[in-house]
């Protein structure tokens, strides 16, 4: 999976490979959009896991990549679990890049709940 070996195209990976100048983050345009910034520090990100109970500063970066987080769940619901939600975080970067679209916290929290709803 590309989220797991760190080989999701953020804009750090794209300036690394000189296909774009600027790996800033679109959301925050504080530091270079890696992955961890993207899903787990950046302000957008950070505020989306502390809404629904699960604030970033428990977070065991390496065990977010490999779903081993939540122990509680069975391993395939956790899994698809987080997968949603980083699919959504994912979403709303790409929409406000491509669509110029700022996706509050709660429409993300919405989109989230609807795909776990299938
Ligand atoms: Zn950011």
């Amino acid at each position: 999976m590309a989220l797991s070996k760190n080989m999701l195209n953020t804009r750090a990976l794209l300036a690394h490979k000189t296909i774009i100048d600027d790996s800033s983050c679109p959301r925050c345009n504080n530091i270079a959009e890696d992955r961890d910034h993207l899903f787990i520090t950046c302000p957008a990100a950070s505020e989306m896991w502390s809404t629904i109970g699960m604030p970033t500063i428990s977070f065991d970066q390496d065990d977010l990549w490999t779903h081993n987080r939540h122990t509680m769940l069975h391993p395939d619901i956790c899994s698809f679990a987080m997968t949603t939600i980083m699919w959504r975080i994912w979403d709303a970067r790409d929409s406000l890049i491509f669509r110029q679209q700022n996706t509050p916290c709660n429409l993300i929290i919405t989109r989230i709940i609807e795909d776990l709803a299938l």
